[in-house]
């Protein structure tokens, strides 16, 4: 059995074939899916995936790209953390790429608010004892930098969490796993040119290794340009079978074993 540990079931092109995906995952063998939340206002929708079906569950936060909506205040993500069948806080982190572009010419000093915006999220992940679902583009140093601050430096009682679609290098894998964090491989890592994420995915210890889809988005070869789902995170693993030398089950499983450990709530 396959476990998606990161993918946006709610956005439109996604929710709209809900029952054909679901039918795509259980063919697939993809077992469980954790939908994840971008901004405030969609928080009902994903949570109301995890209500109604037994294998998904949620978490809160607000993405770094998120503007012009609402910004949560810690006790906002506490609270809803608190209820049924939220496992975990973000996604959430530092997003500096396409400053030019992406960001309107502004400078990473004008991005104090992502910064501020992590280090609530941080703060209500440490407070309910729930881990932290890390996006981070552009921006490795001052992620790490920023957890280290605020307490998640591997001592014991953090908050732990996951880097997810890890597209950094060696170095951030390295003290990624320093701080006590995981890293979730995405279908990026089956691309033609993604040859130091394979060797990344060959790297990090099999006890902190997650998989995911961040489906509608990257979808892994042989899908790659086509809407992603959960159905396609068989792909990922087998890419990582493959470079690791082990069996496509093997790595299911193992991955499927960090899930239940990193996002305890999901045994409850
Ligand atoms: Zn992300
Ligand atoms: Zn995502």
């Amino acid at each position: 059995m396959f476990t998606d540990s990161h993918c946006h079931l709610n956005f439109p092109e996604l929710q709209s074939r809900l029952p054909e995906i679901r039918a795509a995952m259980a063919e697939a063998e993809v077992t469980r899916a954790l939908c994840i939340c971008t901004t405030m206002e969609e928080f009902e929708a994903v949570h109301g995936l995890a209500l109604a079906h037994d294998n998904f569950w949620a978490t809160v936060g607000v993405h770094p790209d998120t503007e012009h909506m609402t910004e949560p205040e810690v006790a906002d993500l506490v609270q809803r953390a608190g209820l049924p069948r939220v496992v975990a806080i973000g996604e959430t982190g530092l997003d500096y790429y396409g400053m030019q572009d992406r960001k309107g010419g502004r400078s990473i000093a004008d991005l104090e608010w992502q910064r501020q915006r992590f280090r609530v999220h941080i703060r209500a992940a440490r407070e309910v004892q729930k881990p932290l679902v890390i996006h981070t583009r552009s921006a490795s140093a001052d992620t790490l930098g920023i957890l280290r601050e605020e307490g998640e430096d591997g001592s014991p009682g953090q908050a732990g969490g996951v880097f997810h679609c890890f597209t950094e290098t060696m170095e951030v894998a390295r003290a990624a796993l320093d701080l006590g964090y995981y890293i979730s491989m995405s279908g990026i890592v089956t691309f033609k040119n993604a040859q130091d994420l394979r060797d990344v995915a060959a790297f990090v210890p099999l006890e902190r290794l997650l998989i995911e889809t961040d489906s509608p988005y990257l979808a892994p070869v042989p899908y790659r340009g086509k809407i992603n789902s959960p159905a396609y995170v068989p792909f990922v693993a087998r890419q990582i079978a493959e470079v690791r030398g082990m069996r496509v089950e093997e790595v299911a499983e193992v991955t499927s074993r960090n899930f239940d450990q990193l996002f305890k709530g999901v045994l409850a």
